[in-house]
């Protein structure tokens, strides 16, 4: 097995995209389930802690090691089988998102989890139960997550389905295996959309267990997963508004017509405030001198409705007040992927930003209940005012779920925005909504998960992860200390 022990050479494993650093002895490159094995069945032997890693596109820190040595995924890149009479994939965790999607174009199907970023792993993805974009209507990744193969933190190695093991109430039995009957945890999870902690529910599906686990409980060597077939044609436009307010209300609109079964119905329904689009107008010079807000949004279509649902689209951004310049609308491929790319961009450059500075990123990932999500925005932007901070806010706001990134310029205000950053998740929990809605907690906001569940559902979760991994050394540090 390729091993890296030269500091020097794996400098660039122990961080990630939130600029979270981490340290550790070594890198180990497993091509195989087996190796794998080994390293697990080694560290328990030598008691020394291992921390997986994807390809690093996380937010939360959570592939940055805290000592002990790391395990990377990079080498299980294979795509093993693409079953279209099926609709499923086989893949080994290391494959890139954009790997997976390329295949699958070439045979007319996609995998609708979209986290905009193309570069993360497939096995990333899982751990983090990862959404994005098109979440909207297609949900998060668990929703598209058939059957896995995970290494237990003690080598054993477990390959389980959907639908082949079930809890007992809170009492869970993972045949094939060494383990013991595992008791669950019990507390209530956000009715929002939500990726913080263990994903639980009395007579749960064991597989839903390891999806969003963060790596804790097990490594995520294989997964097979459900692919659609790809539609006929899309619909994409970003629509420019002259004020914060009217945006707001169509997404209102929107929402409810997807929600409603409406001809309407969008798959993804994204926002931009004004301070995200000053950001990008630099590399964006199409973006009007006018516009003060912006709402993307995707629709899937056939070439027999495309003309009918554009004249309805263009109809409520008439209506909203938006004409001309300041609907930008994709009139082929090369157009779709470029809205894609304005959309990539905010992201991304906020992560820029944060990284050219030394600060670690402070973005929300916030969801509440949709009825108070204008509250919940208002609110927290006049936070964020208040304390003289720049930010940018924007994200999926059809999942009433948004991004404020804070923009320090200095130590001070880093510091004053950590701050306001506990401020804003106590507040989403106080509405019933969640600290994270998709980058789950990694390290970066484990303080964060006991403000949502409590001392006592997170004792139960440590609880949870000895009983798989007793000498605790597979991503420890992450959810949790
Ligand atoms: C610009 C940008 C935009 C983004 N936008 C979105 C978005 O819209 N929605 C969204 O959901 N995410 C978004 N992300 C976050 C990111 O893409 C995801 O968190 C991604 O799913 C992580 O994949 P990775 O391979 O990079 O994992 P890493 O960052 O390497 O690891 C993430 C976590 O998963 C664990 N892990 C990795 N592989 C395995 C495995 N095989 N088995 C068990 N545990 C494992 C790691 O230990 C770590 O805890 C964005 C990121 C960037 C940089």
């Amino acid at each position: 097995m390729i091993t890296k022990t030269n500091p020097e050479e794996f400098e660039s494993y122990l961080s990630d995209a939130s600029n979270y650093k981490g340290h550790c002895t070594g890198v180990v490159f497993p091509a195989t389930t087996a190796e794998v094995s080994a390293v697990l069945i080694d560290a328990n032997r030598t008691a020394a802690m291992v921390t997986i890693a994807g390809n690093g596109t996380g937010l939360t820190g959570g592939r940055c090691p805290e000592g002990g040595i790391l395990l990377s995924m990079e080498r299980m890149n294979h795509i093993l089988e693409i079953d279209t009479e099926h609709g499923c994939v086989i893949t080994e965790a290391g494959v890139t998102l954009l790997g997976l999607q390329d295949a699958l174009t070439e045979m007319h199907y996609f995998f609708p989890p979209d986290p905009t970023e193309q570069l993360c792993y497939i096995g990333g993805t899982i751990a983090t139960n990862a959404s994005g974009a098109k979440s909207f209507s297609y949900g998060p990744v668990r929703n598209f997550v058939l059957g896995l193969e995970v290494v237990l933190p003690s080598g054993e190695i477990l390959w389980i389905e959907r639908g082949q093991y079930f809890a007992s109430g809170y009492r869970l039995k993972l045949p094939g295996t060494e383990m013991d009957e595992i008791l669950l945890p019990k507390y209530e999870m956000p009715g929002v959309k939500n990726a913080a902690g263990y994903y639980i529910r009395e007579n749960m599906d064991a597989v839903e267990l390891f999806i969003g686990s963060e790596g804790t409980l097990g490594v995520i060597t294989k997964a097979k997963l459900r692919i659609l077939p790809l539609p006929e044609k899309t619909i994409s436009c970003v629509a420019f508004f002259t004020e914060e307010s009217t945006a707001l209300h169509f997404i209102d609109i929107t929402r409810e017509r997807a929600k409603n079964n409406n001809v309407l119905s969008a798959r993804a329904l994204e926002f931009f405030d004004s301070r995200s689009l000053n950001f990008l107008r630099p590399t964006y010079n199409r973006i009007p001198a006018l516009a003060q807000a912006a709402v993307w949004f995707e629709q899937e279509c056939s070439g027999a409705d495309e003309e009918l649902l554009l004249d309805r689209w263009l109809e409520l951004l008439n209506i909203s007040g938006v004409t001309g310049e300041h609907i930008w609308y994709a009139a082929d491929a090369g157009d779709l992927q470029e809205i894609r790319e304005f959309r990539h961009a905010i992201s991304y450059k906020v992560n820029e930003f944060i990284t050219a500075r030394g600060f670690k990123k402070l973005g929300t990932d916030t969801a509440v209940p949709v009825q108070y999500f204008g509250e919940f925005l208002t609110c927290i932007k006049s936070m964020v005012e208040q304390a003289g901070i720049a930010y940018v806010a924007y994200g999926h706001y059809g999942d009433c779920h948004v991004h404020l990134n804070m923009l320090p310029e200095n130590e001070q205000q880093f510091v004053q925005a950590k701050n306001l950053y506990r401020e804003i998740c106590a507040l989403s929990v106080s509405y019933g909504g969640t600290v994270s809605a998709e980058h789950g907690i990694g390290k970066a906001k484990r303080e964060y998960l006991e403000m949502m569940y409590g001392k006592d559902a997170v004792n139960q979760m440590k609880n949870l992860k000895l009983q798989f991994d007793p000498n605790n050394l597979l991503n420890v540090g992450n959810l949790f200390l």
